[in-house]
């Protein structure tokens, strides 16, 4: 099927596996069984439409970080009541867009600032609407993950701390146009350990206790995190994670809403791409694919392994040798594994893949370099359609004046 694709589609191609995808969705949803839950897919780690839809199918809603994304969920039609719309900075305009989202507007707003609830405010008043919100606590706690994807430390910029969760509170008691309906949390992403994950619920919980005394709270959001095992890592278990929901929030009047991410859909991707040039070189040689920085943007970012697996070799196999294997972007950090180990056999024109780039893969990629992004396809059972062609080129430039 592979190599059948790089025929066909040319490379570098994402590949998503249908199948895998659903069952993720299903087993995160098993996991949480009989409890009161709002699932909702966040769709900056794979934003593709039919991804979307697939999930929606599967009886997710969509967790959002910008209008782009709000729109998105409008092109798929998803009802407002399964959004729940996240961020730091949202522009005035991308507030009043999820005002006036269908017929009643989105489920909850999740604020991270006082500011911002004072902007949502006003909008809403003017809008003549009533918007519902969950405030973004930040618990002050270390994920234990990369400090670039860590957000629940107080020198972080999300969230708003206890005592301003506790004054917004009392502040908007009486507002015609804001409703606080709940609190959220989000530590950060690629969580690998369940520890940090549960003292942060159980200061949520102890909040939402404090305030629901007072100001009944519909819901809490345990925003989304759960790792991958890019390198092997040992990943808490969807039910591992569900118990653990269970054991602080199973009695609890609210209605638990979750942001998972890449956990849904990093592993059913990989990056189908095919060795430019072997660069003999000491101490390793060079292999340069002509998928870059630009198309998957992880390793460049945060130094992120992916596994890097030989699809198709047109020699005999060899015994393994250690390579530099890097893209074609005008960028040293352009590099994807230092002293990787693949078949001393592997020649240009040989294909592979970049495994577990499901999530922030696509959705991060980007045209520097003038390169075009990648064709996305999806696989279903041995059946596979094209839901994004590969850009064209003159796509790139075709809004530039030469003058
Ligand atoms: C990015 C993000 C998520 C998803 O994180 P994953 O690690 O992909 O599960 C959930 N909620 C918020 C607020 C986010 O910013």
């Amino acid at each position: 099927m592979l190599t059948t694709l790089a025929q066909e589609l040319g490379t570098p191609t994402y590949i998503y596996s249908a199948d895998l995808m659903r069952e993720k969705a299903r087993a995160f949803q098993e996991a949480l069984r009989g409890l009161p839950t709002l699932v909702c897919f966040a769709v900056k780690a794979n934003s593709n439409l039919a991804v979307l839809n697939l999930f929606k199918e599967s009886g997710l809603g969509l967790d959002l970080v910008s209008g782009g994304e709000l729109a998105r969920a409008r092109k798929i039609n998803l009802a407002g009541e399964k959004i729940v719309f996240s961020g730091v900075g949202k522009t005035d305009q991308e507030i009043l867009d999820a005002l006036h989202y269908g017929s009643k507007g989105i489920f909850a707003f999740m604020v991270e600032s006082m500011e911002e609830l004072a902007r949502i405010e006003a909008l809403a008043k003017t809008a003549g609407k009533v918007a519902r919100v969950g405030i973004r606590f930040n618990p002050n706690i270390d994920a234990k993950t990369h400090p670039h994807i860590s957000t629940g430390k107080k020198e972080n910029k999300f969230g708003i701390e206890e005592k301003d969760v506790l004054k917004s509170i009392s502040q908007y008691k009486n507002s015609a146009h804001v409703l606080i309906r709940g609190l959220s949390i989000h530590i950060g992403s690629q969580l690998i350990d369940l520890k940090p994950i549960e003292r942060a619920f159980t200061k949520l919980k102890k909040l939402a206790d404090t305030v629901h005394a007072k100001n009944p709270l519909e819901f809490v959001d345990l925003g989304g995190g759960l790792g991958v095992p890019y390198e092997n890592e040992k990943i808490p278990s969807f039910e591992a994670y569900g118990s653990l929901v269970r054991k602080i929030f199973g009695k609890s009047p609210y209605r638990l809403v979750f942001e998972p991410g890449r956990a849904l859909c990093a592993e059913s991707g990989v990056l189908l791409s095919r060795v430019l040039i072997r660069k003999k070189a000491k101490p390793q040689d060079f292999l340069i694919l002509d998928a870059g920085m630009n198309d998957l943007m992880r390793p460049a970012l945060y130094g992120s392994y992916h596994p890097i697996t030989l699809v198709s070799t047109s020699a005999t196999p060899k015994g393994q040798k250690a390579f530099r294997i890097v893209g074609p972007v005008c960028e040293t950090s352009d590099a994807f594994a230092m002293g990787r180990k693949l078949s001393d056999s592997v020649a240009p024109g040989d294909l592979v893949t970049l495994d577990l780039a499901g999530a922030y893969g696509f959705s991060m990629a980007n045209q520097y370099n003038t390169r075009c992004r990648p064709a996305e396809v999806l696989v279903e059972g041995n059946q596979y359609r094209v839901i994004r062609p590969r850009e064209k080129l003159e796509d790139l430039f075709r809004e530039e004046s030469t003058q």
